[in-house]
């Protein structure tokens, strides 16, 4: 009987989604599919330079595990670069991070962004640099249980 999958703990969803060899001329040659997980076991591993075990602690996986999802990342990345595939980022078993970050809102521009925990409040919207943000709705749990308070009015 198989065992249930562990959810991985990923910080958040990725810039990208979709890579593609920029040869258009060339017929498609079709595609690999990169799980969430493994997109993030590069980019802690590969990306950030973290060691295993802290990069393991992180997705909250065995590090066995987490070698493995590793190993069939680089193997998909590997393959699609010799063979020129596209590469999709999509699926796989996991849970956002949604308690490493912190979502802010601009009251200007409604622009909607994420800060890392142990960043500091930001000052201004990235967007259009007003200072006049405030935590966003759907950011559970820590800015609601103010009891009363008021963001800036
Ligand atoms: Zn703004």
């Amino acid at each position: 009987m198989p065992r249930p999958r562990r959810h991985r703990h990923i910080r958040s969803s990725f810039d990208y989604d979709y890579w593609r060899p920029c040869a258009t001329c060339l017929e498609d040659r079709g595609e690999v599919v990169l799980k969430m997980e493994e997109m993030e076991s590069i980019r802690l591993k590969d990306h950030l330079g973290m060691d295993q075990r802290k990069a393991a602690d992180l997705m909250k996986v065995s590090q066995p595990t987490f070698h493995r999802i590793l190993s069939e990342a680089r193997r998909k990345i590997g393959y699609a670069l010799v063979c020129g595939k596209a590469i999709r980022i999509h699926g796989g078993t996991y849970e956002m991070g949604m308690t490493q970050a912190r979502k802010f809102q601009c009251y200007e521009c409604q622009h909607v962004w994420e800060v890392s925990y142990g960043t500091g409040r930001p000052e201004n919207c990235p967007n259009c640099g007003s200072m006049n943000i405030h935590r966003a709705e759907d950011d559970r749990g820590y800015a609601r249980n103010g009891g009363g308070r008021h963001d800036m009015q």
